[in-house]
């Protein structure tokens, strides 16, 4: 099947507007009528349900956490992006728009990463209305930072807790929307199965993770903000609760996952150091900004205490192989770099698999304090976990799975191919490529909740009547007896193995065979250990404690059990895409300078894969993509 992403035609710039004048509006006596279920409450998800609530639709928000303002979107520490130009060095609607598209490898739809670029500078009114605290200069202006995979300063930011910062406006919307009854919160609930009627999103099936009872929720139109899925790889710098469970569910019941096999490996993150390690740290892309990437230029140099090692046998090899951005070379581009050096034996640190980012040149031109002041955060959080300074001495960083640019597919008004689903945020697969570039994600959550959803739901919403299926439907009861019957069947096995040590093995099949590069025979080799593991997990996992209560164990055994078979479908995508662009990298297709060689010939299409059951290849279907404003050129930060 073509897909049609049903993107406007006409000049770019005027897309957007264009299309909003262009679909229905909802009369605001009618809104409260439908009912809107909102799954997730990170900046996506929290940002639209305050947005739909305000709105006056009748909005439920469902989080697995106990608070909703401790969705995973808190951990984000850079910054935002938008097109402001405050600091007059150039940058532009167009810019900031080319500089993804360009950043994504050419593997987005154009109107989208408009539409983004376009949104960007309300979402920081938005935010600053809402009394965000952004950094300011010593006028009192915003200030800006810079970020990988751009040439100017577009980077808003509060200290390292940008994200945490969004999330207490977001908050505070949604709270103010629940005081009003326009949103009910349901935290503590997970869900666990989407609802299709006559190939309609109708509706969810939850668990109470408290009381372990299994609930249903109808709703005129469900919308995921479930977020991404790297922990497929185990280690990440993702929350340990983050899962593919809600869009998998959701691909299970007809929507398609798109390019997953766009996953961002970040390079700047503490290297990991042990073997019994169940999370992996990052330290903010924003350290580039005075960081400095280097490994000693002989590899007999590698045990030497850094501080040792003379200039003269440095190797800056971001400056060295991409002088126009140096240190600020985009993530994958970054990570690569990264690898590669300790593949050539110049690694630091325990095992060898380090790089130094270095301060020193910095401080000695603004001073540790000023240095403080912009980082002081993440220096402590690095002193924290390493018991190293990193004011005296180089941090060591690693590359480490961070974010899914892959995840369900959308058309430009955010609904997945299943009628009535609408998907925000990470977890859909939308305006970043193959690659995003640092500080984008939040640009994006944001703009789809705050400004794309309530124009396109009401679209949908419109043209339908509202409360004409609810839980009384027979498809609530299967839906609720087959998530049951799968609870009953995990407690059941009571094997010898625990759900943690089969992530591990999951993760490194995945980390080995589909991480930072990829071939024909690692990605066969997943897939012929991917279902081994799955067969043992069913057989052999051990699953304690009881149904009806707080389980963690039960929480974390059904996403490894999702994981288990979304990683086929990932490693598939990977296998059939023979090129190397953004994160996906295939060594077949490289360039003799090691840089990702892309195929436009035959790859310019977003993949997106229809399940078709456990033992069956899902079926790929192709959404070409055409670049009008843009030409498709080799990416190239030399
Ligand atoms: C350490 C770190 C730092 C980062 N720093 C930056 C940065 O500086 N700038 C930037 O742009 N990006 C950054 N990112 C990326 C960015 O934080 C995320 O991509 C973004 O916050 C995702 O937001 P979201 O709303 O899509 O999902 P999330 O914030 O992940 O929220 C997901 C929500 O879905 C809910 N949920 C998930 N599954 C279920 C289920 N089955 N049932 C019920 N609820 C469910 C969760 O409870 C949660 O409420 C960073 C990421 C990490 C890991």
């Amino acid at each position: 099947m073509i897909l049609d992403g049903k993107t406007p035609t006409g000049p770019i710039e005027k897309t957007w507007d264009k299309h909003c004048f262009d679909m229905k509006l909802v009369n605001p006596s009618n809104k409260r009528k439908f009912k809107v279920l909102v799954v997730g409450t990170g900046l996506a998800g929290g940002a639209a349900a305050a947005s739909l609530g305000e709105l006056g639709y009748n909005v439920e928000a469902f989080c697995y956490q106990d608070s909703a303002r401790r969705a995973h979107s808190i951990a984000a520490q850079g910054g935002i992006n938008a097109a402001k130009n405050y600091p007059n060095d150039g940058d532009s609607i167009y810019r900031l728009f080319y500089d993804t598209i360009k950043g994504g490898d050419f593997r987005a739809r154009e109107a989208d990463v408009w539409r983004l670029a376009q949104v960007s500078n309300n979402i920081i009114d938005q935010c600053v209305a809402q009394g965000v605290p952004f950094a300011r200069d010593y006028a009192g202006y915003l200030d800006n930072r810079s970020f990988g995979g751009a040439q100017v300063s577009r980077t808003f930011y509060a200290r390292g807790q940008t994200g945490q910062q969004l999330l207490l406006g977001a908050y505070s919307a949604l709270s103010r929307a629940v005081k009003n009854k326009q949103v009910k919160l349901h935290p503590r609930t997970e869900m666990l199965d989407l609802v299709v009627v006559d190939g309609v999103a109708k509706g969810i099936t939850v668990r109470n993770l408290i009381t372990g009872q299994i609930e249903s929720h109808w709703g005129d139109a469900v919308i995921l903000a479930t977020g991404g899925f790297v922990n497929v790889f185990y280690l990440s710098t993702n929350a340990m609760g983050c899962s593919v469970t809600a869009a998998w569910k959701a691909t299970k019941k007809g929507a398609f996952m798109a390019n997953p096999c766009y996953t961002q490996i970040h390079p700047t993150c503490i290297p990991q150091h042990g073997d019994k390690q169940s999370k992996l740290t990052l330290m903010s892309e924003s350290l580039r900004n005075d960081g400095r990437c280097w490994v000693p230029k002989n590899a007999k140099d590698c045990d030497k205490p850094a501080n040792e090692i003379p200039e003269a046998d440095r190797d800056y090899y971001l400056e060295r192989k991409y002088p126009s951005f140096g240190n600020l070379a985009p993530r994958d581009i970054a990570s690569r770099a990264a690898k590669e050096q300790c593949d050539d034996n110049r690694g630091v640190g325990p095992g060898k698999r380090g790089v130094y980012l270095d301060y020193a040149t910095a401080i000695g031109r603004v001073g540790e304090s000023t240095i403080k002041e912009r980082y002081g955060n993440l220096f402590e959080m690095y002193e924290k976990i390493t018991d190293e300074n990193a004011y005296k001495q180089p941090m060591r960083i690693y590359p480490a799975p961070h974010y899914a640019m892959g995840g369900l597919w959308v058309d430009y008004n955010c609904m997945s191919n299943v009628p009535g689903l609408f998907v925000l945020g990470e977890a859909n697969f939308s305006v970043h490529g193959a690659n995003r570039l640092g500080a984008s994600a939040l640009m994006q959550g944001l703009a789809d909740g705050y400004f794309v959803i309530p124009n396109t739901i009401a679209n949908y919403l419109a043209q339908i009547t509202p409360g004409t299926v609810t839980d009384e439907h027979p498809e609530f009861k299967k839906s609720a007896e087959e998530v049951q019957g799968q609870i009953d069947k995990l407690l059941s096995i009571k094997g010898k193995k625990t759900v943690s040590e089969l992530h591990r093995e999951l993760g490194s099949v995945m980390w080995e065979n589909v991480g930072m590069a990829r071939s024909d025979a690692s990605l066969k080799e997943a897939l012929k250990r991917i279902p081994e593991i799955r067969d043992e997990f069913w057989n052999n996992v051990n699953v304690t404690g009881e149904p009806g209560e707080i389980n963690q164990q039960l929480e974390n055994a059904g996403r490894l059990a999702d994981f288990l078979e979304f990683a086929e479908m990932m490693t598939t995508d990977a296998l059939h895409r023979e090129e190397s662009c953004g994160g996906h990298f295939r060594t077949e297709h490289q360039t003799e300078d090691g840089e990702a060689m892309r195929d436009d010939e035959n790859f310019t299409y977003v993949g997106a894969w229809e399940y078709k059951g456990l033992d069956k290849a899902p079926e790929l279907h192709k959404e070409p993509l055409k670049f009008e404003n843009v030409h498709l050129a080799v990416r190239s930060y030399k």
